[in-house]
């Protein structure tokens, strides 16, 4: 016998803010005191703006556990819990996310179902955002909740350390909303996130992410922010490697993109099949189940490591890798542009660990010096030029 519940109904704005408005202490179980656990640091002054995502990326569960219709938050909510903060002892001024599973969500809702009616597609993203999600409308409301939150009292920053959908990022027109300006110019610590997750169309469509077009798109619009705003400001990407469908031809493609860039992250996400997701039934069939058709799923141990070096192919440990996955895909051409560019990065990391040994000679050096807010890593890709 199979019981099926029905879903549970979207949680309202009262029963969100109920939610988040319960005296949570910010810190870690007294069990952990001790030594204390460096990954809260990066949340403990962070706020949670609402649940939800109906962006329905193949490979993630976050529509089944969180629902895909957002629940937000109220505006003063949010705030009371900005004035919470600026009230903790420890609190420095800076509020390092105000943001969700998609940050630029928050308080979003599709006027079609909003007025009862009902959706035949119900794919809001893709391949273009839906009008029915008055896209300029409504991050106008984020952006102002942002400044509200910057401009509370015994706050200075107010970061959005969450990914940001790039592609919601424009009007129906195609214009760039002025959301873009106010996080390059005012909400971005040293680095966006984004989650391109692939380059290749096919791959892409698979994952049911936007094209890569877009994202080249808004990488030049992101530079061109930058350089007229004055800041030296970067993307953080995000990548799956192994997700079904990848072919190493089409990993291949992937690298050929990141070498143009002379980029390389330091995390490759390796693909994980997660229940009730389209990704696993791909992964577990070899099919796609809204289409039928076959579907690559790069299951051995072989191709799922020459996948992560490509992407992660600065890194020399997986140097044998990567020239193994250019000759096994024919791509050999690729080599010399490789051998060039690792050679400069290792020329680069030399003379810095030369610098470094030479000032720690000379008793200079400052305990801090990396750890400025949007200090430049290998992490980052460069598109300040
Ligand atoms: S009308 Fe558009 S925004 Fe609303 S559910 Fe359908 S696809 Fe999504």
């Amino acid at each position: 016998m199979v019981l099926q519940h029905p879903p549970l109904a979207p949680s309202t704005a009262e029963e969100v803010d109920s939610y988040y408005d319960l005296p949570f202490r910010r810190d870690v179980h007294p069990d952990h005191a001790g030594p204390g656990v460096p990954a809260l640091e990066a949340v403990r002054f962070s706020i949670n703006t609402h649940r939800g995502c109906f962006a329905d990326c193949s490979f993630c569960s976050i529509t089944f556990h969180q629902g895909r219709a957002i629940q937000s938050r109220s505006e003063e909510s949010i705030l009371k819990e900005a004035a919470t903060l600026a009230e903790h002892v420890d609190f420095r001024g800076t509020i390092t996310d105000v943001g969700g599973p998609t940050a630029n969500m928050w308080g979003l809702g599709c006027k079609l179902l909003e007025k009862g009616k009902p959706c035949l597609d119900r794919d809001c993203l893709t391949p273009d955002p839906c009008p029915a999600l008055r896209l300029d409308k409504t991050t106008e409301g984020y952006r102002r909740l942002l400044g509200l939150v910057k401009r509370s009292k015994g706050v200075k920053h107010a970061f959005v350390s969450s990914g940001v959908r790039y592609d919601m990022l424009r009007g129906k027109d195609g214009e760039t909303l002025p959301l873009h300006d106010t996080l390059v110019g005012e909400h971005t610590s040293g680095r966006m996130k984004l989650a391109p997750e692939h380059s290749d169309p096919e791959v892409l469509r698979l994952m049911n992410k936007p094209g890569f077009e877009k994202y080249e798109q808004f990488e030049e619009e992101y530079r061109t922010a930058c350089e007229s705003q004055g800041k030296e400001q970067y993307l953080a990407n995000y990548f799956i490697v192994g997700h079904p469908g990848t072919t190493l031809a089409q990993a291949v493609q992937l690298f050929e993109k990141l070498l143009e860039r002379n980029y390389s992250p330091e995390q490759a996400q390796e693909f994980i099949p997660l229940p009730m997701t389209r990704a696993a039934v791909q992964y577990a069939a070899g099919r796609d189940p809204l289409t039928g058709e076959e579907v690559h799923v790069p299951r051995t141990e072989r191709e799922r490591s020459q996948q992560k070096a490509l992407v992660r192919w600065k890194d020399p440990k997986g140097r044998r890798k990567v020239e193994e996955a250019l000759t096994d895909s024919g791509r050999t051409d690729l080599l010399p542009r490789y051998r060039e560019l690792l050679a400069a990065d290792e020329r680069r990391q030399a003379h810095r660990t030369g610098s470094k040994g030479r000032k720690q000679a000379r008793g200079k050096s400052r305990l801090f010096d990396g750890a400025r807010a949007g200090a430049k890593d290998s992490d980052d890709l460069d598109i300040a030029g």
